[in-house]
């Protein structure tokens, strides 16, 4: 890395386009090391030695889309159609409570049909009910009207996670097909932010025929349309889907992938400064210890997956989901261990909220 670069990320300096490419092809260890560290600065100036959990609780893997890298997609038929009711949820919502989680992602398959949107909104305001007001609750469950993100709001959420998946409108039809609209899902992201909702977006890394110039793109779009969360992560091939069978010499490359989604992390901290940023169950799928990586590289939002195991294997957006099988209480007190290993320290009882929206 040349002198002027480093002292530019070092210092927290403003990145133009060029910066963030040169960074994104950055390959040598001492250099990564260089930014990671200068991404974690910027973390500990903005956020400080703290994480932010959300319990996540995927509560029905029935969507009406067909997105050509996703394991539950409408036209994988093998998989095993659920939607927890509303006793079950709120069991999960309670013990994340309990467990001073202070805030719940209700995540679930796409659908627009009124049972489904009457139903969310219902299990927005008992969540809200049970916990006295105290849980924080972010849903991501997809494109809706605007009268439903209100109802939402309304109810009580008050974030809403809606990855763009790809910046670039052109590489976006390649992972989708015809009728899912790159314009539309934008829109959306605009409509949330317009309903109060803080806002969250991100892309799947190291896709196939991704380019650093679509990330860059990708970084580009993160601060037009100012968002307050990131969530990013490694694409990981699911074998029942087109993408994987459209690509069949596609590997997992492990290795590149990971740095390739630590750099996109780090870089997304030093370009956006005091954004939260989540580190992934995607991350720790390519190895044990990712998802502390990802906050050594300038994240500070973990999602324990709080689903019963019951659900879990049938919720598989990509294989080799790590937990699939695992307690989630053991899964809780293994990640207090290993923040705690690298000197961060969990808030507990609190939203979390982006410092970013809390400004405005
Ligand atoms: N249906 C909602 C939320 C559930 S999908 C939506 O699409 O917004 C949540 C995220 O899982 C997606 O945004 C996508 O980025 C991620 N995902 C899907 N398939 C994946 C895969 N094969 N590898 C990694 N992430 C994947
Ligand atoms: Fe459905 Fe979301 Fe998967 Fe697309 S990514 S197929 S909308 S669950």
């Amino acid at each position: 890395m040349d002198s002027l670069l480093r002292k530019k990320i070092e210092n927290g300096d403003e990145l133009c386009p060029a910066d963030l490419k040169r960074l994104l092809l950055l390959e040598n260890q001492e250099d990564l090391q260089i930014l990671y560290q200068a991404a974690y600065k910027m973390k500990l100036r903005h956020i400080g030695n703290k994480v932010s959990l959300r319990g996540l609780i995927e509560f029905s893997n029935i969507c009406t889309k067909n997105c050509y890298y996703c394991g539950i997609r409408k036209g994988n038929h093998a998989v095993q159609r659920y939607c927890m009711t509303p006793d079950e949820i709120l069991a999960e919502a309670e013990t994340a409570w309990k467990w001073g989680l202070g805030s719940v992602v209700l995540q679930s398959g796409e659908r627009s049909d009124r049972d489904f949107t009457d139903f969310v909104e219902q299990i927005v305001r008992e969540i809200k009910r049970i916990s006295n007001g105290e849980l924080g609750i972010t849903l991501s469950c997809g494109e809706q009207s605007e009268e439903v993100y209100r109802r939402w709001f309304e109810a009580g959420a008050h974030r809403y996670l809606l990855r763009i998946e790809a910046g670039d409108p052109e590489f976006y039809t390649t992972l989708h097909p015809a009728d899912h609209s790159y314009h539309d899902r934008k829109q959306c992201l605009k409509t949330l932010k317009r309903c109060g909702y803080q806002t969250g977006s991100g892309v799947m890394i190291g896709l196939p025929g991704q380019t650093v110039d679509h990330l860059v793109t990708d970084l580009l779009f993160f601060r037009e349309l100012d968002l307050d969360m990131i969530g990013m992560g490694p694409y990981i091939i699911h074998k029942d889907t087109p993408l994987a069978v459209q690509f069949p010499d596609f590997q997992q490359k492990t290795e590149f992938q990971l740095t390739a989604a630590l750099k996109m992390i780090a870089v997304t901290r030093l370009f956006l400064k005091d954004v939260n940023i989540a580190s992934t169950t995607a991350l720790q799928a390519l190895r044990d210890d990712g998802r502390e990586l990802g906050i050594q590289a300038g994240a500070n939002v973990i999602m324990p997956n709080v689903t019963d195991t019951s659900f879990r294997s049938s919720y598989q957006l990509y294989q080799g989901k790590p937990g699939v099988n695992d307690a989630p209480e053991s899964g809780m007190t293994d990640l207090k261990k290993r923040l705690d290993a690298i000197g961060e320290t969990i808030l507990f009882n609190t939203w979390g909220d982006s410092p970013h929206f809390r400004k405005y």
